[in-house]
Protein backbone atom coordinates (compact mmCIF):
# COMPACT_ATOMS: atom_id res chain seq x y z
CA UNK A 1 0.00 0.00 0.00
CA UNK A 2 0.51 3.39 -0.84
CA UNK A 3 0.01 6.90 0.09
CA UNK A 4 0.47 10.03 -2.05
CA UNK A 5 0.05 13.54 -1.36
CA UNK A 6 -1.89 16.25 -3.69
CA UNK A 7 -1.68 19.58 -2.29
CA UNK A 8 -4.98 20.90 -3.41
CA UNK A 9 -7.08 24.12 -3.60
CA UNK A 10 -6.89 27.87 -2.88
CA UNK A 11 -6.55 26.80 1.34
CA UNK A 12 -3.57 24.05 0.41
CA UNK A 13 -5.47 21.19 2.07
CA UNK A 14 -3.83 17.76 1.73
CA UNK A 15 -5.45 15.24 -0.43
CA UNK A 16 -4.13 11.70 0.20
CA UNK A 17 -4.52 8.90 -2.67
CA UNK A 18 -4.09 5.74 -0.64
CA UNK A 19 -3.15 2.89 -2.98
CA UNK A 20 -2.97 -0.75 -3.10
CA UNK A 21 -0.46 -1.98 -5.83
CA UNK A 22 -2.12 -5.56 -5.36
CA UNK A 23 -5.29 -5.14 -6.42
CA UNK A 24 -4.77 -1.58 -8.02
CA UNK A 25 -8.25 -0.25 -5.90
CA UNK A 26 -7.85 3.06 -4.20
CA UNK A 27 -9.18 5.56 -1.80
CA UNK A 28 -9.31 9.31 -1.96
CA UNK A 29 -8.98 11.44 1.34
CA UNK A 30 -10.06 14.29 1.43
CA UNK A 31 -10.26 15.53 -2.34
CA UNK A 32 -10.91 18.77 -1.77
CA UNK A 33 -10.31 20.85 -5.02
CA UNK A 34 -8.14 19.93 -8.53
CA UNK A 35 -10.42 16.83 -9.06
CA UNK A 36 -8.37 16.48 -12.44
CA UNK A 37 -5.27 16.11 -10.56
CA UNK A 38 -6.68 14.05 -8.83
CA UNK A 39 -8.16 11.78 -11.42
CA UNK A 40 -4.60 11.76 -13.08
CA UNK A 41 -2.61 10.74 -10.63
CA UNK A 42 -5.31 7.46 -10.35
CA UNK A 43 -4.67 6.86 -14.13
CA UNK A 44 -1.08 7.27 -13.88
CA UNK A 45 -1.00 4.35 -11.44
CA UNK A 46 -3.92 2.58 -13.36
CA UNK A 47 -5.76 2.54 -10.24
CA UNK A 48 -9.40 2.33 -9.86
CA UNK A 49 -10.68 4.46 -7.08
CA UNK A 50 -13.11 2.57 -4.72
CA UNK A 51 -13.70 5.45 -2.39
CA UNK A 52 -14.53 8.95 -1.65
CA UNK A 53 -13.77 9.55 2.18
CA UNK A 54 -14.41 12.71 3.92
CA UNK A 55 -12.48 13.12 7.17
CA UNK A 56 -14.81 16.02 7.95
CA UNK A 57 -17.66 18.26 5.91
CA UNK A 58 -16.13 21.51 5.38
CA UNK A 59 -15.62 22.82 1.55
CA UNK A 60 -12.09 22.83 1.71
CA UNK A 61 -12.16 19.03 1.68
CA UNK A 62 -14.95 18.03 -0.54
CA UNK A 63 -14.82 20.48 -3.56
CA UNK A 64 -13.71 17.85 -5.65
CA UNK A 65 -16.05 15.38 -4.24
CA UNK A 66 -18.88 16.17 -6.80
CA UNK A 67 -16.29 15.60 -9.81
CA UNK A 68 -15.05 12.10 -8.90
CA UNK A 69 -18.34 10.70 -7.88
CA UNK A 70 -19.49 11.72 -11.34
CA UNK A 71 -16.11 10.64 -13.06
CA UNK A 72 -15.53 7.45 -11.39
CA UNK A 73 -18.91 6.60 -9.42
CA UNK A 74 -17.36 5.78 -6.21
CA UNK A 75 -19.09 5.35 -2.62
CA UNK A 76 -18.37 8.74 -1.00
CA UNK A 77 -17.93 8.08 2.85
CA UNK A 78 -18.40 10.65 5.95
CA UNK A 79 -19.45 10.82 9.22
CA UNK A 80 -22.95 11.06 9.74
CA UNK A 81 -22.39 13.93 12.57
CA UNK A 82 -21.05 16.14 9.89
CA UNK A 83 -24.06 15.88 7.29
CA UNK A 84 -25.55 18.76 8.32
CA UNK A 85 -21.92 20.87 7.68
CA UNK A 86 -21.51 19.09 4.43
CA UNK A 87 -24.82 19.96 2.88
CA UNK A 88 -24.21 23.54 3.33
CA UNK A 89 -20.93 23.16 3.03
CA UNK A 90 -21.16 25.75 -0.13
CA UNK A 91 -22.70 28.42 2.31
CA UNK A 92 -18.91 28.35 3.81
CA UNK A 93 -17.75 28.09 0.63
CA UNK A 94 -19.28 31.60 -0.40
CA UNK A 95 -18.75 33.50 2.23
CA UNK A 96 -15.14 32.79 1.80
CA UNK A 97 -15.48 33.91 -1.75
CA UNK A 98 -14.62 30.57 -3.28
CA UNK A 99 -16.10 28.45 -6.51
CA UNK A 100 -17.54 25.00 -5.14
CA UNK A 101 -19.91 22.78 -6.60
CA UNK A 102 -21.72 20.66 -3.48
CA UNK A 103 -21.01 17.37 -4.02
CA UNK A 104 -24.38 14.53 -3.64
CA UNK A 105 -25.21 13.07 -0.37
CA UNK A 106 -22.96 10.47 0.64
CA UNK A 107 -23.34 6.80 0.12
CA UNK A 108 -21.93 5.11 3.31
CA UNK A 109 -21.77 6.87 6.84
CA UNK A 110 -18.89 5.84 8.99
CA UNK A 111 -18.50 6.08 12.82
CA UNK A 112 -15.96 5.15 15.86
CA UNK A 113 -14.52 1.98 15.66
CA UNK A 114 -15.80 0.99 11.62
CA UNK A 115 -12.80 -0.59 9.53
CA UNK A 116 -12.52 0.57 6.04
CA UNK A 117 -10.40 -2.27 3.71
CA UNK A 118 -8.51 -1.72 0.85
CA UNK A 119 -7.35 -5.06 -0.48
CA UNK A 120 -5.41 -6.56 2.37
CA UNK A 121 -5.54 -3.07 4.46
CA UNK A 122 -7.16 -1.96 7.37
CA UNK A 123 -8.42 1.41 8.38
CA UNK A 124 -9.84 1.70 11.75
CA UNK A 125 -12.50 5.01 12.14
CA UNK A 126 -11.37 7.36 15.04
CA UNK A 127 -14.36 9.49 15.79
CA UNK A 128 -12.23 12.79 16.74
CA UNK A 129 -14.96 16.04 16.94
CA UNK A 130 -13.74 19.18 17.94
CA UNK A 131 -13.11 21.50 14.72
CA UNK A 132 -16.13 20.04 13.80
CA UNK A 133 -19.03 17.88 14.96
CA UNK A 134 -18.21 14.36 12.74
CA UNK A 135 -14.32 14.93 12.21
CA UNK A 136 -12.57 11.50 11.70
CA UNK A 137 -8.94 10.20 11.79
CA UNK A 138 -8.10 6.90 9.76
CA UNK A 139 -6.05 4.67 11.43
CA UNK A 140 -3.80 1.97 9.72
CA UNK A 141 -0.27 0.37 10.68
CA UNK A 142 2.05 3.17 11.73
CA UNK A 143 -0.05 5.80 9.78
CA UNK A 144 -2.84 8.36 10.97
CA UNK A 145 -4.29 10.53 8.94
CA UNK A 146 -6.14 13.36 10.92
CA UNK A 147 -7.92 16.19 8.82
CA UNK A 148 -8.23 18.99 10.55
CA UNK A 149 -8.36 17.70 14.24
CA UNK A 150 -4.36 17.50 14.77
CA UNK A 151 -1.58 19.56 12.18
CA UNK A 152 1.73 19.36 12.75
CA UNK A 153 2.19 21.95 15.97
CA UNK A 154 -1.33 22.82 16.33
CA UNK A 155 -4.94 22.10 15.67
CA UNK A 156 -8.28 22.53 14.02
CA UNK A 157 -9.95 25.77 14.70
CA UNK A 158 -13.03 25.42 17.36
CA UNK A 159 -15.11 28.53 16.28
CA UNK A 160 -16.64 27.15 13.53
CA UNK A 161 -19.93 25.91 13.54
CA UNK A 162 -19.92 22.79 15.05
CA UNK A 163 -16.87 23.13 16.76
CA UNK A 164 -15.89 22.30 20.31
CA UNK A 165 -12.75 23.07 22.55
CA UNK A 166 -13.72 20.39 25.28
CA UNK A 167 -14.16 17.76 22.30
CA UNK A 168 -11.27 18.96 20.49
CA UNK A 169 -8.97 18.10 23.90
CA UNK A 170 -10.37 14.34 24.19
CA UNK A 171 -9.80 14.07 20.45
CA UNK A 172 -6.18 15.68 20.34
CA UNK A 173 -5.29 13.12 23.36
CA UNK A 174 -6.78 9.99 21.61
CA UNK A 175 -4.21 11.02 18.48
CA UNK A 176 -1.04 11.85 20.58
CA UNK A 177 -1.97 8.48 22.89
CA UNK A 178 -0.79 6.56 19.44
CA UNK A 179 2.62 4.71 19.79
CA UNK A 180 5.32 7.69 18.94
CA UNK A 181 6.38 6.71 15.95
CA UNK A 182 3.33 6.90 14.07
CA UNK A 183 2.89 8.71 11.15
CA UNK A 184 0.82 12.08 11.32
CA UNK A 185 -0.81 13.05 7.73
CA UNK A 186 -2.85 16.13 8.40
CA UNK A 187 -5.36 17.69 6.61
CA UNK A 188 -2.81 20.79 5.87
CA UNK A 189 0.47 22.19 6.55
CA UNK A 190 3.57 19.13 6.56
CA UNK A 191 3.49 15.61 8.10
CA UNK A 192 4.57 14.64 11.49
CA UNK A 193 4.70 12.28 14.26
CA UNK A 194 3.03 11.29 17.48
CA UNK A 195 6.23 11.56 19.42
CA UNK A 196 7.33 14.97 17.51
CA UNK A 197 3.63 16.23 18.38
CA UNK A 198 4.06 15.36 21.98
CA UNK A 199 7.60 17.56 22.28
CA UNK A 200 6.47 20.47 19.34
CA UNK A 201 2.35 20.55 19.61
CA UNK A 202 1.23 24.34 21.72
CA UNK A 203 -1.88 22.74 22.24
CA UNK A 204 0.22 20.02 24.23
CA UNK A 205 0.06 22.96 27.10
CA UNK A 206 -4.04 22.92 26.95
CA UNK A 207 -5.16 19.86 27.58
ZN1 LIG B 1 -12.04 21.94 8.22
Amino acid sequence: MKIDTIVVGPLQANCYIIYDEATLGAMVVDPGADSDLILGRLSEKGMRLERIICTHGHFDHIGAVSDLKKKTGAGIVLNREDLEIYQNADELASMWGYDFVQPPDPDMYVREGDTLSLGRNRFQVLHTPGHSPGGICLLTEGTVITGDTVFAGSIGRTDFYGGSLEAMKKSFIRVISLPDRTLILPGHGPRSTVGNEKETNFFMHEI
